[in-house]
């Protein structure tokens, strides 16, 4: 989400991307150690090979063990997967991770950001809705 603000000082208008909610973080277990060990050999690499595909550079990658979302895109170009997503199926995996990808150009869910996940993942509202199925808490 982006907000408008004026800065009185300078006369002019800013945009801030609204930061999400600190994201919920879950109850560590031996079957989250086992999925986050998962998480951390198979995520990585199969965000790089979607990244070098469409041509994506970002900086860091981190697996976060959280309930709140599958994934996130930060303004400093670092992308949080959550570790469950092991759990899911490959193309979901990978619709996930385009559509943290695609926020490293637009840090919002506006038409922009819409047109270029399409391009990249035509089905990407088929696979959003088939990602209900598989609720994170
Ligand atoms: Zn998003």
């Amino acid at each position: 989400m982006t907000r408008l603000f004026f800065n009185p000082f300078t006369g002019k208008f800013f945009t801030i991307v609204a930061r999400r909610r600190k994201p919920r973080r879950a109850p560590v277990n031996a079957r989250v150690e086992q999925m986050r060990r998962q998480a951390k050999a198979e995520l990585p690499p199969r965000l790089a090979a979607l990244a070098k595909e469409h041509g994506f550079v970002y900086n860091r990658v981190f697996i976060k063990n959280n309930i709140s979302n599958w994934g996130s895109c930060s303004s400093l170009g670092n992308i949080n997967l959550n570790l469950r997503l092991v759990s899911l199926p490959q193309e979901l995996q990978d619709y996930v991770m385009l559509h943290e990808l695609c926020h490293l150009r637009y840090l919002n869910h506006g038409p922009e950001f819409h047109a270029l996940l399409e391009q990249l993942c035509p089905h990407h509202r088929e696979l959003k809705k088939q990602l209900r199925n598989y609720p994170l808490a």
